[in-house]
């Protein structure tokens, strides 16, 4: 069976199509363009880091609530000292940078708001801090929301389908959420299911421009070991699946980038499950997340 995620690994992410501006450059220009483009990203950190002192110091999340969900919420306990300093200044920020709203009359108050961007913070923890940009709006329905797509059977006729979903995450667009399944993952732990991380996950893997199981990796990671690692997964779950065996949630065998979400969602859930049935997945997860949620698990 054909790697996909090899075949993934061999197309370039959209961001790296800017190199052919057509402009003859001189040397002067070539200079001045290099100073100017390692000046950008500085005053944007610059410009980032004054912004989010100012948030910080505006608009605090309240200590009662901070201390409220790091005792309900599962995913936030065992938390190290540096990690939840951390993970309330992100979600501090996340709660002011994103407009989290109600859809169908369903009241957001700042606890429910605070429940989602936690646990999304917890997502992006370790990774860069402009992980979410790009995009403005959490829609929150009361329960799952029925979307109607178009779909083509085998025998080319198109069909309009109407799904109920748990949540969606439209590139550069919002992120949907259904509350009884953030209310139903957040409190209860259930191996490999949780909504804001399969949701958020998509988000991360959209960075590159596509939305295709392969997230921007770290410098030091190699696109090589991540393709050939969760492409034999994949490959191994689609085996599975024909042979009528059960393994994890089908739906990740849907295509790669729904595999990835799904993994996530048992890398931070059930972190012993997946090392289990597959190390080599957990390690290259552990790579890109720069976490370890076994290790949580153990205290
Ligand atoms: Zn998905």
């Amino acid at each position: 069976m054909k790697n996909i995620y090899s075949i993934l690994a061999n197309i370039p992410p959209a961001g790296t199509f800017r190199a052919c501006c057509g402009h003859s450059v001189t040397l002067k220009g070539y200079t001045e363009s290099i100073l100017l483009t390692s000046a950008v990203p500085f005053m944007f950190s610059r410009l980032r880091r004054y912004r989010s002192l100012r948030t910080l110091r505006e608009h605090p999340l309240p200590d009662h609530l901070w201390r409220k969900l790091r005792r309900e919420l599962y995913l936030l306990r065992n938390l190290g000292v540096r990690q939840a300093v951390e993970l309330r200044k992100r979600t501090t920020l996340l709660l002011h940078d994103k407009a989290i709203h109600g859809a169908q009359g369903l009241d957001m108050n700042l606890e429910m708001r605070a429940v989602i961007a936690a646990q999304a913070s917890l997502l992006s923890l370790e990774l860069d801090e402009s992980s979410y940009d790009g995009w403005s709006e959490i829609i929150v329905y009361p329960g799952a929301f029925r979307v109607t797509r178009t779909v083509t059977d085998e025998f080319g006729i198109s069909h309009e389908q109407a799904a109920p979903l748990s949540g969606e995450s439209w590139q550069n667009g919002p992120l949907v959420l259904s509350w009884d399944d953030v209310h139903r993952d957040s409190y209860h732990r259930t191996p490999g299911r949780h909504v804001i991380i399969h949701e958020f996950a998509h988000k991360l893997d959209a960075l590159n421009g596509r939305v295709n199981g392969m997230p921007p990796l770290h410098p030091e990671m190699s696109i090589e070991d991540w393709s050939k690692t969760l492409g034999k997964a994949y490959s191994h779950l689609l085996g599975q699946l024909e042979q009528g065996r059960e393994c994890i949630n089908p739906y990740a065998a849907t295509n790669p980038a729904e595999f990835f979400a799904v993994l996530s969602e048992y890398f931070f859930t059930a972190p012993a499950t997946l090392r289990q049935h597959c190390e080599e997945v957990y390690l290259q997860l552990r790579k890109y997340y720069r976490q370890d949620p076994l290790k949580r698990q153990e205290y």
